[in-house]
């Protein structure tokens, strides 16, 4: 009888909507498991690793398979629990697991082969009929067994090689094949020890003594070791610290490893950054904030999830500090995700005082090295599970990919914020959203924390589905800010305007200035101007690929699509009617900046915004300049309003809450109330009473009404009627098709067609097409095709008669290089 055949359902990190089946070679089926990366041919020639998601003996039954060409790890880099969360994932936001893993997996552990040229063994014959580059190729590998396509490339200074190497490939002098190698590198350092046959204490001392003369530095060496090792309790140094103490250079290691009394061995080391600071206890907390640490506590023993309603500076990262130390202390792992790394720089610092080196971070900053090393961590982390030493990661939402299978609980800092949502490209998720199924899958508990919830998990809350607590005194006493509205109108009539600040703030923003305090500034928009317009015929550069304005950039004296990054100069005339009279509209952070400077010409100001924070610690110095109180003013884009803790910020303002208010979109209320009420909330957290300027034309908005009390929950009620009229969230689910096509005509009628086609399964439901505000992006044509699905229905149906639908579609001719894109729970 034959054996029984093994085959392997993998995933490759490609688009893919199926799972490719490989069989398995008898000597490979002994060391393999799921979760592990194997090697296998895809394509005519590329090779990958590939992810085995399950093994079986059944045969495919439409394609002979191929094998698995090796197997990479020898544990499994993925956890089951981690695959149910990537089926889950894709099941719900149709799209494939091969994207998911290439979302979810550091690049460093996503392999692609590359194509690697060598000389033919075999080949004999003469070399005399080469061409000029095909002898370079040739000679080259008199140094290199193995030329990449880029080598090849420099030798022959030359952009398309392929043409020499085919040549050289018919006429039998080289072959190609493709190889695949691993791109993490594990980081090895030098050690100093003693050396095993080195004398002991007695004869050290008689050993010292004689080339104490002779040879001082070798002593130095000696000595500096052993304060080291007695300091640190360890008998290994580092080679590089130990000569920098000792001020000596390595040719004085080098004789005393000679006379046997040092060794040095290469050893791996982490690349992580290493915590050797004190560790302090936690605060202790006041009664509101025992109350509902309490409340959550009982909130879990149900495992509900718990939303932690918390006014800004309630004290709430504290309260969450407590809950991570007992979870902790049950050897379990907490994933504390916070929606945007610039966030994290004030938050580890806080965390890490309490937890040391058990904080790991782990964002989109981290070269693909470090996130290797966190990665393999928590694999460690997962087999140490009963000691009670658990693992903290702090990270944006990428870090919920981490491999956690012993998770303990969940935070899902400003839950509310829209970073959670990946837009582009698929899978399409909300980190928070996906945090509770995978937490759910492990018995983990959750706790999502705001000071202004999302009005889908405030509505979950107060239906039951999840329990509230809420905090809604800050800490230490201290009152709420004064939020006070500056009427632009009127301000105008009464020419109380200098630019685009009102005398008000000016004198404000001056009074605080010579207390010594500070001021924190807001303009949700980068750049110098918006848009520049001609002043007689209205016209307005634009991109060349996009339909969108491009904004002016003044410091670098230039045009950018903040879409595409196209870049220009600013034309000197109209590109219509040829006037020299060009306007600057708007306003961004950088114009504040500069307008500010001129009126205040003592003050020092600074911009916190995408421009600014550019390089890897842009974000920190102006964080810690502005901490230190070296900065007056902060003027910064929706970076500065999320969770920043500065003692000395007395003053907020906002330049012009207007165009928050007003954008075309259902959230655009919630957005803004959000917003504001966020930025209001970074004045006056310690010491002081904070105050908060609103500069705006519509001053009787209501959203503006509910900002100035502080009342979340009118704001709610309020928000909540119109949701329910339309038939928006939290009442019902919406899914978005977005349609790409680079010829207009064509996805014009493509989305009819489609709109058309998808009313008639779905009727009433189904809105669009709409053509958005940006209507071409790189090129491309954009529509959307909205559907509004009722609670009652069961979304997988929907889901799947939807795809077929689309599937069905794309298959006319015509609608084949259509891209159409699905987000669900678009926001
Ligand atoms: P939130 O996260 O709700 O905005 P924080 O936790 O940042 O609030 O607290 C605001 C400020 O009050 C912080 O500077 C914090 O250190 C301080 N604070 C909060 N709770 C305590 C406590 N129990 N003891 C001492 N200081 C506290
Ligand atoms: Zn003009
Ligand atoms: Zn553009």
């Amino acid at each position: 009888m034959e054996p029984v055949k093994l085959f392997a359902d993998v995933i490759l990190p490609l688009a893919l909507p199926e799972l490719f089946t490989y069989e398995v070679p008898h000597e490979l089926q002994a060391s393999i498991v799921p979760g592990q990366r194997v090697v296998v041919q895809f394509g005519k020639q590329r090779v990958y690793a590939a992810l085995v998601y399950r093994l079986h003996n059944n045969a495919p039954l439409n394609y002979e398979t191929k094998d698995i060409l090796e197997v990479i790890d020898e544990l499994p880099v993925i956890t089951q629990k981690q695959f149910d969360l990537w089926q889950w994932m894709s099941d719900y936001y149709l799209c494939h697991l091969g994207e998911i893993m290439a979302a979810g997996l550091p690049s460093a552990l996503r392999l692609q082969s590359e194509s690697v040229v060598v000389r033919n063994p075999t080949f004999t014959a003469e070399i005399e009929n080469f061409t000029d580059r095909e002898y370079l190729v040739w000679e080259a590998f008199e140094f290199q067994p193995e030329l990449s396509i880029q080598e090849i490339s420099k030798i022959l200074s030359l952009k398309y090689v392929m043409p020499v190497i085919k040549n050289l490939i018919k006429k039998g002098a080289v072959q190609v094949h493709e190889t695949i190698e691993e791109k993490y590198k594990a980081k090895y350092i030098d050690y100093v020890s003693l050396h095993d046959e080195c004398p002991n204490e007695d004869d050290l001392g008689i050993f010292i003594q004689s080339i104490e003369k002779k040879a001082p530095k070798q002593v130095d060496l000696i000595l500096a070791y052993f304060s080291f090792t007695r300091e640190n309790d360890n008998d290994e140094v580092s080679k590089t610290s130990l000569l920098k103490r000792s001020d000596v250079n390595s040719s004085v290691l080098n004789a005393l490893v000679k006379k046997k009394i040092f060794k040095v061995e290469k050893k791996q080391t982490d690349r992580l950054p290493i915590y050797t600071g004190d560790i302090v206890p936690a605060k202790e907390l006041n009664i509101y904030q025992v109350n509902a640490l309490k409340e959550i506590q009982y909130a879990f023993i149900e495992n509900k999830v718990t939303l932690l309603h918390g006014v800004t500076s309630s004290g709430k990262t504290e309260v969450y500090i407590h809950l991570i130390q007992e979870v902790l202390s049950q050897g379990k792992q907490v994933l504390y995700m916070l929606p945007e790394i610039a966030l994290t720089t004030q938050v580890i610092k806080r965390l890490q005082k309490h937890f040391g080196n058990q904080l790991l971070v782990y964002h989109s900053r981290f070269n693909e090295h470090e996130r290797v090393e966190v990665w393999n961590k928590i694999l460690d982390d997962n087999l140490n599970a009963s000691s009670n030493k658990g693992k903290i990661v702090v990270g944006a939402r990428s870090s919920l990919f981490l491999p956690f299978s012993n998770l303990g609980l969940v935070i899902v800092d400003e839950e509310h914020d829209h970073s959670y949502k990946q837009v582009d490209p698929a899978p399409r998720y909300n980190a928070r959203d996906a945090a509770i199924v995978f937490a759910h899958k492990q018995d983990a508990n959750v706790l999502l924390g705001t000071a202004t919830p999302s009005l889908e998990s405030y509505f979950n809350a107060l239906s039951g589905k999840y329990s509230l607590v809420q905090l809604d005194k800050r800490f230490a006493g201290l009152e709420m800010p004064e939020v006070n509205i500056i009427d632009l109108k009127d301000a105008m009539k009464r020419k109380q305007m200098n630019g685009h600040f009102s005398s008000k703030l000016i004198d404000e923003i001056s009074t605080v200035i010579e207390n010594k305090q500070q001021v924190i500034l807001f303009q949700n928009r980068r750049g110098f101007a918006p848009f520049l317009e001609c002043g007689k015929c209205s016209w307005v550069p634009l991109c060349l690929n996009c339909d969108v304005a491009l904004t002016y950039h003044k410091s670098k004296h230039e045009l950018r699509c903040h879409y595409c990054g196209y870049l220009t100069h600013p034309p000197i005339k109209c590109g219509a009617c040829g006037d020299h009279d060009l306007k600057m509209r708007g306003f961004g952070t950088e114009r504040i900046a500069e307008d500010l400077q001129l009126i205040l010409p003592n003050a020092v100001i600074s911009r916190l915004d995408h421009d600014t924070t550019k390089n890897k610690n842009g974000f920190r110095q102006i964080l810690s300049d502005f901490e230190e109180g070296s900065i007056d003013v902060l003027v910064g884009t929706q970076m500065v309003t999320k969770g920043l803790d500065f003692d000395n910020v007395k003053l907020v303002g906002i330049l012009s809450a207007d165009s928050m208010l007003h954008f075309p979109d259902f959230r655009s209320y919630e957005r803004g109330f959000q917003l504001i009420s966020q930025v209001s909330g970074r004045a006056g957290r310690k010491n002081s009473h904070g105050k908060v300027l609103i500069q705006t034309y519509n001053p009787s908005n209501k959203v503006l009404r509910h900002v100035i009390h502080h009342d979340y929950k009118s704001f709610y009620d309020q928000e909540l009627v119109e949701r329910y009229k339309f038939g928006y969230p939290p009442y019902t689910r919406l899914i978005e098709l977005r349609l790409k096509h680079k010829d207009v005509k064509l996805i014009e009628d493509a989305a009819d067609a489609l709109a058309k086609s998808l009313k008639a399964g779905f009727g009433k439901r189904v809105l669009g097409p709409t053509t958005p505000t940006v209507t071409r992006i790189r090129n491309f044509y954009l529509r959307t095709i909205l559907l509004k699905v009722e609670k009652t229905l069961s979304v997988a149906d929907v889901k799947r008669k939807l795809v077929n639908a689309i599937d069905q579609f794309k298959k006319e001719p015509n609608n084949r290089q259509l891209i159409i894109h699905i987000d669900v729970d678009p926001i």
